[in-house]
C-alpha cells in the first residue's frame, strides 16, 4: 500500500502546494484542494490533475477530493510619500518583486490615481484583468508578483477627476479581488487624500513604508505622511531614501544632487527605522521604463531594493506576519 509520503509527493508534483492529504484510511484517501483565487472554469482541470496523480497509488482505496476556498484576507503594506515623483511607485514595485524573490507570497496593488505606473513597471501595459462573480482576477507578471492597477479600471487621466466615494469604490475593487497572495504592497497616490483615507478606514494596512528624496522640502512632506499613518494607528515600518547620490554613467563618480543622508537623519529625528538608500541611477529609470524591475536581477541597484525588502520582512516576522 502506498505510504502517505508517496501520496504527498505525488500531490505536490500535481498541484504544487494546493492539494493536501488529510486522511489515509485502509479503504479511502481523502484529499483537500485549496482553490481560493482559482477561476471556477479551472477547478475541473485541477481536480483531474490531482485524481491522475493519486490514481496509480490508490490500489483498492476510494479517493475523495474536496475543493475548498478558505482564504484569509491578504495583509496590506502601504507605500506612501509626501509628494509625487520621489520614486514611490518604483519602490513599491521593486519591494513586491524583492519580497517574492525572498519566498514571500506577494502581490501589488497600484492605487495611484494620479499616475498608475505599475503595469509599465511590471512590463504588462494594456493587459486587462478578467472578472468573475464581480471580482477581479489579478494579472500575472513575469516576476512572481500578480497585480491590479487603477490604470486597468479607467483610461489614463480619467481617475484624477474622481471624488472620494468613486475613488474609494475603485480601491475596494482592487483590494477585494481574487487574491492568492498573502501580502499586498499598495502603491498609494502621493500625499494624504481621499484614497489614503479610504485605505485606513476600509482596508486598514498592517503597516506603511514611506519614501522620500533627501531634500528638506520632500522630507517635510514625508513627515506629513508619517503623521497621517500614525494618527490612523498604522505602524510605519520606516523611511526609504530614494534618488540619493548620483552615479555618473560616464566616469562612475558619485555626487549628491539632492543632498544625501537627509532621510536617515529625518528618520532618526522621528524615531523611525531607516530602511535604506536607493541611488539616483539612470539604470533604474531605463529598466523601469522597459518593464524590468531592478529587484528581479542581481545588479547593485537590485541589491538596494532587496536589502530594503529584508528589513520589511524582519519587521513583519517580528510582528507575527511569518511567510
Ligand atoms: P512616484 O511614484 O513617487 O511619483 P515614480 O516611481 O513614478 O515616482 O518615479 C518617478 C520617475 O523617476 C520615474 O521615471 C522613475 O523611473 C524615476 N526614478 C525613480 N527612482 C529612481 C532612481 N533611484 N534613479 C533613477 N530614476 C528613478
Amino acid at each position: 500500500m502506498a505510504t502517505s509520503e508517496a501520496i504527498e509527493t505525488a500531490l505536490r508534483d500535481a498541484a504544487a502546494e494546493r492539494a493536501r492529504l488529510v486522511r489515509l484510511d485502509d479503504d479511502a484517501i481523502t484529499v483537500t484542494v485549496d482553490v481560493a483565487g482559482v477561476k471556477a472554469s479551472d477547478h475541473d482541470a485541477i481536480e483531474q490533475a490531482v485524481r491522475g496523480a493519486v490514481e496509480p497509488l490508490r490500489g483498492e482505496r476510494k479517493l475523495r477530493i474536496a475543493l475548498t476556498a478558505e482564504r484569509s484576507k491578504p495583509r496590506l503594506i502601504a507605500v506612501g510619500s509626501g509628494k509625487g515623483g520621489v520614486g514611490k511607485s518604483t519602490l513599491a514595485a521593486n519591494l513586491a518583486v524583492a519580497l517574492a524573490r525572498r519566498g514571500r507570497s506577494a502581490g501589488l496593488v497600484d492605487a495611484d490615481i494620479y499616475g498608475p505606473s505599475v503595469p509599465t513597471l511590471l512590463g504588462r501595459e494594456g493587459v486587462k484583468p478578467e472578472a468573475e462573480n464581480q471580482k477581479l482576477h489579478p494579472v500575472d507578471s513575469d516576476y512572481g508578483v500578480p497585480f491590479l492597477s487603477m490604470g486597468q479600471l479607467v483610461d489614463a487621466g480619467q481617475a484624477v477627476a474622481w471624488r472620494g466615494p468613486m475613488a474609494g469604490k475603485a480601491l475596494t475593487q482592487l483590494i477585494d479581488a481574487h487574491w492568492q497572495a498573502k501580502e499586498l504592497v499598495v502603491d498609494l497616490p502621493p500625499g494624504t487624500g481621499d484614497i489614503q483615507l479610504s485605505m485606513v478606514q476600509s482596508h486598514k494596512p498592517a503597516a506603511a513604508v514611506i519614501v522620500s528624496t533627501p531634500q528638506d522640502l520632500a522630507l517635510i512632506d514625508a513627515t506629513r505622511a508619517i503623521t497621517f499613518f500614525d494618527k490612523a494607528g498604522v505602524p510605519v515600518i520606516g523611511l526609504v531614501e530614494n534618488m540619493a547620490g548620483y552615479v555618473c554613467p560616464h566616469c562612475g563618480e558619485l555626487s549628491d544632487p539632492f543632498g544625501s543622508g537627509g532621510a536617515e537623519a529625518a528618520a532618526k529625528a522621528l524615531d523611525l527605522p531607516f530602511l535604506g538608500r536607493v541611488p539616483l541611477d539612470i539604470a533604474i529609470r531605463t529598466a523601469s521604463d522597459a518593464g524590468i524591475p531592478p529587484a528581479a536581477g542581481d545588479s547593485v541597484q537590485g541589491r538596494a531594493f532587496l536589502s530594503i525588502a529584508d528589513k520589511v520582512i524582519d519587521w513583519m516576522e517580528g510582528h507575527g506576519h511569518a511567510a
